[in-house]
């Protein structure tokens, strides 16, 4: 199914984003976290793509696709990146998704790794969009944007018209960067309105769950962190428990306000946690039924 028809129907689509384990030894935790997160009533779920990771690892994103689509009927969304990949290899994958009845695509570029020159074949995401449809018009594609600017980008302004490309190429619609400041998704979604981005955006959100993300997910974002939240960071940083809740509870209500303020869809980056997938869920499947289904 194309997942951009949801929103024919929907106001608020829920969905989860899940990332295939780096060992082999680690697959049967991702299939028993999925079959735990078959109850949880999501519009689709999205399987990252590794940039620079080895062939057989790009794989497993499809072949997880896949297992969502067979096993656990929910509309799958593999993402592709293009960064190390040329023309021969999408085609290649385009052709697994294609018997593998995935028909949505998250249309990444990728970062840039030091340690290995990027191919020359597509530049941005938007060259990998245009090589699609032109050569795969059937699969309905999705796009990345950043309510703080990507950091390559000089100025917002700039960010929005590279945006717009992408749009031009065939997304129908976007998912952010993760954010942890609301304010910051309600001035790039009015920014990007008035330079005439009409497609529908879903937020981003990560409960920051454990003390290893601060630093790391953190900084790697370049998120802003409001003081409510560094807060919580410097009370509970040391105590894996009760970080664990006050994550859950920050992005509850960090939910909550976008759904209150119209958000298009909240989309959950699940880090593969079950506890933090259903509870997020929980919270909010009344609130997103009466989205949904006005009386
Ligand atoms: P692009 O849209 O190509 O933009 C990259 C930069 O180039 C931006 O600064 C943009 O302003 C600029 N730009 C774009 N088009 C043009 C143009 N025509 N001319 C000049 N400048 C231009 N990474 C992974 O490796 N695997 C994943 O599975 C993955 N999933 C992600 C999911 C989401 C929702 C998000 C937000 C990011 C994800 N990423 C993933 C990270 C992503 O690959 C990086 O953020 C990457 O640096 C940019 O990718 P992009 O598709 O946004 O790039």
């Amino acid at each position: 199914m194309n997942i951009a028809e949801l929103f024919n129907h929907k106001k608020t689509l829920f969905s989860l984003e899940i990332f295939p384990p780096k060992k082999d030894s680690s697959y049967n935790i991702i299939y028993n976290s999925l079959l735990k997160m078959r109850g949880i009533p999501a519009d689709f779920i999205s399987v990252t793509y590794g940039a620079g990771g080895s062939r057989a690892q790009q794989d497993k994103t499809i072949e997880i696709a896949s297992l969502i689509l067979q096993t656990y009927h929910t509309e799958p969304v593999a993402h592709l990146t293009c960064v190390n990949a040329d023309r021969e290899q999408v085609f290649q994958t385009l052709a697994q998704l294609k018997e593998n009845n995935v028909e949505n695509i998250m249309v990444l570029r990728g970062d840039i790794s030091p340690d290995s020159p990027p191919k020359t074949d597509f530049k941005y995401a938007s060259d990998l969009a245009a090589f699609i449809k032109a050569n795969e018009p059937g699969f309905n594609l999705l796009g990345a944007c950043y309510p703080e600017r990507h950091y390559q980008a000089e100025s917002m302004e700039e960010d929005i018209e590279n945006l717009k490309i992408k749009i031009d190429h065939g997304i129908t619609h976007l998912i952010t960067q993760l954010f942890f400041d609301n304010e910051k998704f309600y001035s790039f979604r009015d920014q990007a309105e008035k330079a005439g981005v009409s497609l529908p955006i879903q937020a981003g959100i990560m409960p920051i769950t454990n003390p290893r993300q601060i630093e790391r997910t953190v900084a790697l974002s370049g998120a802003s962190v409001p003081a409510k939240l560094q807060r919580m960071f410097e009370r509970y940083g040391d105590n894996e428990k009760a970080l664990f809740d006050a994550g859950v509870h920050y992005a509850i209500e960090q939910i909550m306000d976008l759904i209150a303020n119209d958000v298009r869809g909240i989309h959950l980056y699940t880090m593969n946690n079950v506890e933090i997938a259903t509870r997020v869920s929980d919270a909010i499947q009344n609130i997103l039924e009466a989205e949904n289904n006005p009386k």
